[in-house]
């Protein structure tokens, strides 16, 4: 986020940056914040606009850093003093350990200067001895310091970690006034409500879509290895076009395809996911699969996105996930 660059700010999140800048102004600073809401509606956008408001040496009033002095550009190059983030080594990686005691180094370092900020995320990617070394600093944070924590799943936080962070939820906002945010950005080939569909009604996911040649072109072999997947006689052209895609992308698409089936087989009707790879394909299928097989493969697919973090040759991954597929559709 650039924070001289206000327009591109999403606009669901400004209504939560002036409260949380009045906060620490009014020196009632909490000394844990958990921001939770669905994946992709902006907290860490939201987070770090109020990090480097903070950072800002410029921005006397207004809800955003000026984006040019050298405490905007020193959070956002990483290096600012007083405030550390921490994310997982990769993503879908846990938080270890190690990376709470760096947290815990960093804010006893803080002697008599501007209150730390520490910005965690997601925060529900600490481990249990992570999250249990975190509890004593969120009780009593050194020097007045503040902890961030972003969750898309805060119930897969420990509740001691929860019951000490004051509560932040940022909701998804109205379909008409995403839509209206989208609509700028469409493609002739994509619309704000395909991208919508597409990113499974994540808002900055779509608005990436929109916006990102590597977005578009990861959603292009995503959708060509669904459709193959929909339309195929056999699995093998489907293990090449899954081979192609980037599971990590992939498989919540399959999951919502398989959504979409079940959707299908109770309403009768193709929901906006499956009308994305044409209204002939999904019937069929999902008559072929039914109800039963269609939420075995689900629980399959859930198993698949856990399985994701251990290291696998990807041609033998596609070839396990497809031939798994495959012996439940089970072409008779
Ligand atoms: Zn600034």
């Amino acid at each position: 986020m650039n924070g001289g660059r206000q327009a591109a700010f999403p606009p669901w999140l400004e209504g939560h940056l002036g409260p949380l800048i009045r906060l620490i102004s009014s020196g009632h600073t909490p000394p844990g914040l958990l921001v939770t809401g669905p994946k992709g509606v902006g907290k860490g956008v939201l987070v770090r606009a109020f990090l480097q408001r903070m950072a800002c040496t410029e921005a006397a009033e207004g809800l955003f850093g000026c984006g040019r002095c050298n405490g905007c550009r020193s959070f956002r190059g990483g290096t600012h003093p007083e405030i550390l983030q921490v994310t997982p080594e990769a993503p879908g990686k846990e938080i270890v350990v190690d990376s709470i005691r760096s947290v815990i180094e960093f804010l006893s370092l803080s002697h008599g200067g501007p209150a730390r900020m520490v910005f965690i995320e997601p925060a529900e990617a600490m481990n249990v001895n992570a999250a249990n070394a975190l509890l004593k600093t969120l009780e009593e944070p050194p020097g007045g310091a503040m902890l961030l924590l972003a969750a898309a799943q805060p119930a897969r936080l420990p509740a001691t970690v929860r019951s000490r962070c004051r509560l932040l939820r940022v909701p998804v906002p109205e379909r008409a006034a995403l839509r209206n945010w989208l609509i700028p950005f469409e493609q002739d080939e994509l619309s704000a409500d395909e991208a919508l569909a597409a990113c499974l009604d994540r808002p900055l996911e779509a608005r990436a879509l929109l916006d990102d040649e590597a977005a578009q072109a990861a959603w292009r072999s995503d959708r060509t290895a669904l459709e193959t997947l929909l339309r195929s006689e056999s699995p093998f052209p489907v293990i090449q076009r899954f081979l192609e895609c980037d599971l990590a992308s992939l498989l919540p698409r399959l999951q919502r395809l398989l959504v979409s089936a079940q959707h299908y087989l109770v309403q009768g009707e193709t929901d906006a996911f499956a009308r994305l790879f044409g209204t002939d394909l999904l019937g069929p299928f999902a008559a072929g699969l039914g109800m039963r097989e269609t939420a075995l493969l689900y629980q399959d697919s859930l198993q698949w996105q856990r399985e994701l973090q251990a290291p696998l040759n990807p041609n033998l991954r596609c070839e396990d996930i497809v031939l798994r597929f495959w012996r439940r559709v089970g072409p008779s």
